[in-house]
């Protein structure tokens, strides 16, 4: 309200200024009129209301339900990690892993294809609700339970190979710097960070769908067109098969300088019209443009060097009282792997409302970006709006801030109706 009020004041100013003095007026006079007209919160008021409230209801209660599976996850977590610890199990695979010889990286290899079948096997229920059950609940998933399965037995056997290449030098290190591990620790875990940003769109992704080139020119060509006045020299524009595992849009632009690609999903390109398409890929520019994959690694860095300072204060802790019951002799032993998870899982949870916010603001700054560069406005909102299908649309301001990754489709509509607003002349 205030803001028409100022609108009208400036109006008025401008009509009888020196424009009028000139004689003038009238054009000079007209679009300011319109801006005067255009009343941001009714335009986001009306975006929000074209869901219908059984609509609103569907969306807020898929968004709700992650809160507390991310509660329940933690739980599970901590609950298989005690089972592991109290039962000897781990230990027990520990001794299974060193009968096979005295090298260390077999060891560690050995005990983590276990820890790992034995773990995915025990979380398989919740897996199997949350990934599959819900997500056919709320019309989101595509897929029948074959082929779901066999891509989660596909994530197993990736996670063995990823997380062999982290443990092997991360265990080598718990062994041999007991005291300074979590400086080490830290620094291998950015760099598997790197490994995994550089080696994910080229290795791991195409083995859970298939890439193509776009070649569709009037889709192709605005997007290209956007890269290179953001400055990101490409010719390429990636589209891939995400409808077979569920109806949600996405797309991103993955990698560091040679491996840099832009890439959408077929989702995006069946559901969205050209100026949708256009303000998704110019945000998802916008993350490259803005250096956002340099800056959340150097983030990230420093959530590590904080989270395995925090293991390290504790990890000894359990292991003077609980210990020897479980058969863990101390950090280095690849028994109290369990311990680990369980720590670190429980310092991420904590955690999660200052990584969603650090998140959040980046995606913001992506909007502000894409905005900026598309001039899509209406299409942005939009996306926006389609979001809200799993996205709590209108949340309030604690709720965005613990658990909101994006901003919530109330704030992206409201900040693509003040970009109108103020471009209505253009
Ligand atoms: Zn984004």
């Amino acid at each position: 309200m205030k803001s028409v009020l100022l609108f009208g004041v400036l109006v008025v100013l401008e009509f009888v200024g020196p424009s009028a003095v000139l004689g003038q007026a009238e054009p000079a006079v007209e679009p300011r009129l319109e801006a005067a007209v255009f009343d941001v919160a009714a335009e986001t008021r009306a975006y929000l209301d074209r869901l219908t409230p059984e609509q609103k209801e569907r969306s807020d209660a898929y968004f709700e339900g992650g809160y507390w599976l991310q509660l329940w996850g933690l739980l599970y977590t901590l609950g298989v990690s005690w089972l592991l610890l109290g039962t000897g199990l781990s230990a027990r695979l520990r001794d299974i892993a060193v009968r096979f010889g005295r090298w260390k990286p077999l060891q560690t290899v050995l005990y983590l294809v276990q820890y790992l079948v034995i773990a995915t096997a025990l979380f398989f229920p919740l897996t199997y609700y949350q990934g599959f059950v819900r997500e056919h609940e709320y019309g989101l998933a595509t897929q029948s339970f074959g082929p779901w399965f066999s891509e989660q037995m596909l994530a197993l056997a990736v996670s063995m190979v990823l997380l062999s290449i982290l443990l092997i030098p991360l265990y080598a290190v718990l062994r041999r710097a007991p005291r300074t591990w979590w400086i080490w620790g830290s620094l291998i875990g950015v760099l598997f960070l790197i490994f995994g940003i550089l080696i994910a769109p080229v290795y791991v992704d195409p083995l859970f769908n298939t890439y193509v080139l776009l070649e569709d020119p009037e889709v192709k060509e605005p997007i290209l067109s956007m890269a290179r006045a953001s400055g990101i020299e490409t010719d390429r524009v990636y589209q891939f098969d995400a409808s077979r595992q569920t109806h949600r849009i996405s797309a991103n632009v993955s990698g560091f300088a040679g491996t840099m690609a832009i890439r959408l999903n077929d989702n995006l390109l069946e559901r969205c019209s050209l100026p949708e398409i256009e303000a998704v890929m110019a945000h998802e520019i916008g993350h490259y443009a803005l250096n956002h994959i340099y800056e959340s690694i150097l983030f990230l860095a420093v959530v590590l060097v904080i989270g395995f300072l925090f293991i390290h204060l504790t990890f000894d802790r359990v292991v003077r009282r609980w210990g020897e019951r479980w058969r863990v002799s101390g950090i280095g032993d690849l028994a109290g792997l369990p311990l680990l998870t369980a720590l670190l899982s429980l310092y991420f949870f904590v955690a999660t409302p200052f990584l969603n916010t650090y998140i959040r603001v980046n995606e913001a700054e992506a909007d502000l970006f894409g905005l900026h560069a598309a001039g899509q406005p209406d299409g942005f909102a939009e996306v926006a709006l389609k979001l809200g299908e799993y996205r709590k649309l209108d949340p309030g301001p604690i709720e965005e801030w613990i658990f909101y990754d994006h901003p919530s489709g109330r704030a992206r509509i409201e900040m693509a109706m003040q970009w109108k607003a103020e471009h209505l002349d253009e």
